[in-house]
């Protein structure tokens, strides 16, 4: 992509009504815009991000039998009021439509899921399913203070398991387990990101979140070192031990939830009347499992805990660019410098390299350093009367203070594939 062409610019101030430090630095750097407290438009440097965080999910989920699906966000009141959470979801955004029927934005999906799950599954034949949908989700949170790790529109992976019993709903469970991990890892998450015990509600002693620790985050943990496994702070009273080791040594620390693992038993199924037929022909009540996953919520936490004073370290797997190629030149120089950076930019990018290439005219070498700076592509490579003075690009990686010269006609295929 030709950076000319991108319709966002690097804003030189930070917006003043923004106190998050990713929706500063995400808005700063062109990748979102804030409509309303916690409502941002996603520009396409951030829509590529987004995009990416989705394409990493989606893989691991399909691994473990996902199927995706996109369901409604506009939900029938009748079915909130089937399960009883009409009245006690607390932020839910009701609303009436023409024919004065009342429904409410998707918060989370059970209420639509459980019904249409109903539709298909009627033997163990038809057991176990995973269907999952990427979805924008709306909650009328109270404090929209974090930027977008708390939106009032937010984007969620949101995954629904039914199952014939509790043994099967728990193995496909631990198996969710594993691919969060695999997920936050290549989020570059992984040493910062705790399976957290925390309260099961009615049908299960705990539900597991995964908090990434991060200073700007609303939750507390309290770290078992041994396990690396932590226990939120809401059951830490009544769980005052390691559920692993029995280690009474906790160390506290600040978080945030980017995941959420649920055994839902047979809540939702209970409520719509959901039931299969067992080998012998008999009725059963299905078991369910929900595993919710905010994909706007971990691009805010990447930023929060993946940056310097200059601005953003992507991780390779989901930065809006691998490369960053940077054109400078004298104005006699200009056209031979442009024409090696062009002949460079196609052919990364016939190599399905995808190069964000900044070939602006009017712009210096400090500011565009700044901006590549702020935005984070992992690799720079940078094209000057220096460089090409020994037939050669410059190669910094974003996460390193070093760069080195790279003989043009070798780099695509030595260092880039
Ligand atoms: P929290 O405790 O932070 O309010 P939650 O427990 O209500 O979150 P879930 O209902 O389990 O969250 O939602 C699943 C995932 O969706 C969360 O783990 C988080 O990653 C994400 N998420 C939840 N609320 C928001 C929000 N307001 N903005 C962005 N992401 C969110
Ligand atoms: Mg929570």
């Amino acid at each position: 992509m030709l950076q000319s062409k991108l319709f966002t610019k690097v804003i030189k101030e930070a917006p003043k009504d923004e106190v998050s430090f990713n929706a500063q630095t995400l808005i700063r750097a062109g990748f979102i815009d804030k409509l309303s407290a916690g409502v941002y438009s996603f520009l396409p440097l951030g829509l590529r991000v987004l995009r990416k965080i989705g394409d990493v999910i989606r893989e691991e989920m399909d691994k473990i039998g996902g199927e995706e699906i996109l369901m409604p966000v506009l939900v029938p009141k009748e079915n909130w009021e089937q399960t009883g959470r009409w009245e006690s979801f607390d932020v839910l955004f009701k609303l009436k439509g023409g024919d004065e029927k009342e429904y409410a934005l998707g918060a989370t999906h059970e209420e639509v899921i459980t019904p249409l799950a109903k539709k298909f599954l009627f033997s163990y034949r038809d057991l176990p399913i995973m269907p999952y949908q990427i979805q924008t989700k709306f909650r009328n949170e109270l404090r929209a203070k974090s930027g977008i790790m708390r939106g009032r529109e937010f984007l969620m992976k949101d995954m629904y398991s039914f199952h014939a019993d509790q043994a099967d709903l728990d193995s496909f469970y631990e198996m969710a387990k594993h691919a969060y991990f695999k997920i936050f890892e290549r989020f570059g998450l992984g040493a910062i990101t705790y399976l957290t015990y925390a309260s099961g509600g009615a049908f299960a002693k705990y539900s597991h979140e995964f908090q990434t620790i991060c200073q700007a985050g609303e939750d507390i943990i309290y770290i078992c070192d041994n396990c690396k496994v932590a226990i939120n702070k809401e059951i830490i009273a009544e769980q005052n031990q390691c559920p692993i080791c029995g280690n009474k040594e906790f160390r506290e620390d600040k978080a945030i939830e980017v995941g959420n693992i649920f055994k839902l038993a047979s809540r939702f199924s209970q409520a719509f009347n959901l039931k299969y037929l067992d080998k012998d022909g008999i009725g059963k009540d299905l078991v369910m499992g929900c595993y919710g996953l905010g994909l706007s919520r971990v691009m805010g936490a990447i930023v929060e805990v993946s940056h310097d004073d200059k601005g953003i370290i992507w991780p390779e797997e989901i930065a809006p660019f691998k490369v960053h190629l940077i054109l400078l030149g004298k104005k006699e120089s200009w056209e031979k410098n442009k024409a090696e950076a062009d002949k460079l930019y196609e052919k990364l990018t016939a190599e399905g390299v995808e190069v964000l290439y900044d070939e602006r005219e009017d712009k210096g070498p400090g500011e565009k350093f700044a901006e590549a700076d702020l935005i984070g592509c992992p690799i720079r490579l940078v094209i000057s009367d220096k460089t090409l003075a020994e037939d050669s690009v410059e190669v910094k990686k974003r996460n390193s203070e070093k760069s080195k010269l790279m003989k043009l006609d070798s780099l695509v295929k030595d260092f880039i594939v």
